[in-house]
């Protein structure tokens, strides 16, 4: 007896979703699961399709694929970045980093690489979106992007781990190679969120975003102040990082450094 709720469930108001995608597997599992999430989805399967799409769509959020038939994403990007400001998501396959950089270089908003959990994925749209004025009142945004009510827990639990250091989110404790250090609220936030993407760059304006709130509009050089504080209780040597990466001119990024 569901078929009330199935019917009765409605978001107020469609976010509508441009997909260029050109895998079948990828565009038939996420249509199902984006539509499930609330979003209105067109499927663009190649280069020039998509730049068609957006013009008769108007979406209010592109996943953009790098490897599209006719027009790389990249050049779509680029296209679509001339006329518009609407959120754009690069979707890359693993291991493509330089791609990546050279996506936010040309304008997209955030990245996810191939193979991500629809959840994940869901999470990076609903950011994005809350960035950008016209966006739909999302939930209340988390400052450091874990689950929200109605989403399932991070299958990890409570605790993150990588490179010798530990934190356990629910307890708010941190361990540097087996000892406890003393981390303010900002700071911790800022780990946690760039341990739960251990291995990814984040932008600055995903960290700034998640931990300031979209409505920080302070002095960008308050995050390297915590980046530079947080080194120097993580860091073995804080003057060559190994575990919190510098990405010039993109973000940051925490490593597990190889033994
Ligand atoms: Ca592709």
């Amino acid at each position: 007896m569901t078929a009330v709720t199935t019917a009765s469930y409605q978001p107020p108001a469609q976010t509508k979703v441009l997909l260029a995608e050109d895998e079948e597997s990828f565009v038939d599992a996420l249509v199902v699961g984006l539509a499930r999430e609330g979003f209105d989805v067109t499927v663009a399967r190649d280069g020039n399709e998509a730049i068609r799409l957006f013009d008769e769509v108007a979406p209010d959020l592109i996943l953009l694929d790098l490897m599209l038939p006719k027009l790389s994403g990249i050049d779509v990007c680029r296209a679509i970045r001339a006329r518009s400001s609407v959120p754009i998501i690069m979707v890359t396959a693993k291991g493509t980093e330089i791609d990546t950089v050279v996506g936010l270089e040309v304008g997209a908003d955030d990245y996810v690489a191939k193979p991500y959990r629809l959840r994940e994925l869901v999470a990076r749209m609903r950011a994005v979106l809350r960035r950008t004025p016209q966006s739909e009142p999302a939930p209340a945004p988390d400052p450091v992007g874990r689950a929200r009510p109605g989403a399932p827990a991070p299958a990890s639990g409570t605790q993150l781990e990588a490179g010798g250091i530990v934190v356990d989110t629910d307890r708010h404790l941190v361990f540097v190679r087996g000892e406890e250090v003393h981390l303010r609220r900002k700071e911790f936030e800022l780990l946690t969120l760039l341990m739960e993407n251990v291995g990814r760059v984040l932008t600055r304006d995903v960290l700034i975003d998640r931990v300031w709130g979209a409505d920080y509009y302070g002095d960008t050089k308050t995050l390297d102040v915590h980046i530079k504080r947080l080194r120097s209780h993580l860091e073995e040597d804080p003057s060559s990082p190994r575990l919190i990466t510098t990405i010039r001119g993109v973000g940051y990024r925490f490593d597990e450094p190889r033994p």
